[in-house]
């Protein structure tokens, strides 16, 4: 996700508590069959959950808002009583085995996950499930660790064009009515399954895989600021490993957040799309965010909310890898001092790993994506490019199908390095407070120089850099060489370069 303005404001307050996840209950693939109309967002719906779990099992608890209307609950082809608490559907299991199937019919007007909002006077129905709001149209265990396959057939009028996570495979009109039906072969996270309706106008691009861009009417002359995407994704692919999706697609949203990374289809905001900004292209900044996110989020998923950094730190990152392999080592370095620039002193103080959390939402800040991003920088140059991308790639194959921790996170890491990272981690991931960057300026000589405290030796032959500027010339400097001599007089500003030190002057 991108939140408006920039990375990590927390713009949610839902009003759904989805239950929390059971142990050893898996959700890994759901059929959900939705009848909707767009005017009024009343729908009519069955779902099918295939779930495994223990077999001593009494009872299985999935995710669905109270303002929808269960119908009835079948397991294993069997009507069952089930209760409701809260957001909570509660479904007993008699037999001893160790899955089940689970179909739930129900109907009602979401109160979340399922808005219409209009941009330049088109209306679009969209769903956006950020953290457990996919519970407003879908039962499911509403949580990053436990991701599932997806197939989703929407039944809505005739005329509104409907695009949705995974491929489309089926797309047929009766009686006035239409029904599209998406197919999300590998596991994402629910908060990532997402559909959106409107009246889109789509342009196609050839690539690693099929790619589509849904544009509203207004922006459809706009579809070129993605034009990259085929080189995003390749690019992406070559040092993350193989894209995890069968197809990639963007819609054009009037939302409140600048980006959501749904799975195969990432929603991008509408205002969006017409920004811009001095040598940059804001609407394809969250697209890279965004398609990251396919690799780190919703094919390798954190196991708690608690290692969102891990997601979002990884799509920060990789945003800045990505400018740097496609516009040059000048606009990389370029974006990581933003990355390292664009944080507060609170947030960057925060530890990456909070201790504990009332909601996701506490953790949505720039501690984890900004610092986030920073800590990735720091552990590449710490245990060099060879390690670091390969690391990265066998975290993809190794945890294609269980979520990572923060710790699983360190441990691939060591294995590939050979060495332990254990001072890193506890100073930049769980440790509190920013190391100093101490700088002197030596007026007769012209010379600056520097030295960095409070980082617990973690930086010692780090080969990270500093941006130094002097009236209007800059120079990326290595921090290694302790000093640097400009030809001007005046003492010029520093700041690290993808690495969050607080700068003092002595
Ligand atoms: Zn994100």
């Amino acid at each position: 996700m991108v939140a408006v303005g920039g990375c990590g404001e927390s713009a949610v307050d839902d009003g759904v508590e989805a239950p929390r996840p059971q142990p050893g209950v898996d959700v890994w693939h759901v059929r959900a069959d939705i009848t909707l109309d767009p005017a009024t967002r009343q729908l009519d719906a069955t779902a099918a959950l295939d779930v495994v779990h223990p077999d001593t099992l009494g009872r299985l608890v999935f995710g669905l808002e109270d303002a929808l209307e269960v119908v009835t609950v079948r397991v294993d082809g069997e009507t069952v009583l089930f209760w409701r608490e809260g957001d909570a559907l509660d479904v007993p299991l008699a037999g001893a085995d160790d899955s089940s199937r689970v179909e739930v019919a129900y109907r009602g007007v979401p109160e979340a996950g399922l808005y219409a909002d209009a941009f330049a006077g088109q209306t679009v129905v969209y769903t956006d499930g950020w953290p457990d709001r996919t519970a407003g149209w879908l039962p499911a265990v509403h949580h990053p660790s436990d991701p599932a396959t997806l197939d989703l057939t929407l039944d809505v009028p005739e005329a509104a064009e409907v695009v949705a996570s995974g491929r489309a495979v089926g797309d047929s009109l009766a009686n006035g009515r239409r029904r599209a039906r998406f197919v999300l072969d590998e596991p994402a996270p629910p908060y990532t399954w997402a559909f959106a309706i409107g009246d889109f106008t789509v342009t196609e691009q050839d690539g690693p895989v099929p790619i589509r861009h849904a544009l509203l009417a207004a922006d459809a002359h706009l579809a070129s600021r993605l034009g990259r995407t085929p080189e995003i994704l390749e690019t992406l692919a070559d040092f993350l490993g193989r894209y995890p999706y069968e197809t990639y697609a963007t819609v054009q949203v009037p939302m409140a957040y600048a980006g959501m990374e749904n799975a195969a289809a990432p929603f991008l905001r509408a205002e969006l799309y017409g920004a811009t900004a001095e040598g940059r292209n804001p609407i394809e900044e969250v697209n890279v965010h965004e398609i990251v996110h396919q690799w780190w989020g919703n094919a390798v998923v954190p196991d708690d909310w608690r290692d969102l950094w891990l997601s979002e730190g990884a799509a920060t990152y990789f945003t800045t890898e990505v400018y740097a392999r496609l516009d040059g080592p000048t606009a990389g370095r370029r974006f990581r001092t933003l990355m390292s620039r664009e944080i507060s002193a609170r947030d960057a103080a925060r530890p990456l790993v909070p201790q504990s959390y009332d909601d996701p939402g506490d953790v949505l800040s720039a501690t984890v994506y900004q610092k986030g991003g920073a800590v990735f920088h720091l552990i590449r140059l710490t245990i060099g490019d060879t390690a670091f991308f390969e690391a990265i790639r066998q975290i993809q194959r190794d945890y294609a199908d269980r979520p990572l921790s923060t710790d699983e996170f360190r441990a691939a890491l060591e294995a590939e390095a050979d060495r332990d990272l254990g001072p890193l981690f506890e100073r930049w991931v769980y440790g509190e407070g920013v190391p100093t960057l101490r700088t002197r300026w030596d007026e007769s000589t012209r010379t600056l120089s520097w030295s960095v405290e409070g980082d617990g030796g973690t930086l010692a032959g780090v080969p990270f850099e500093l941006y130094v500027r002097q009236g209007d010339q800059s120079w990326f400097v290595p921090a290694t060489d302790g000093v640097f001599s400009p030809p001007g007089d005046a003492r010029p500003a520093v700041e690290p370069v993808g690495v969050l030190l607080t700068v003092e002057r002595d």
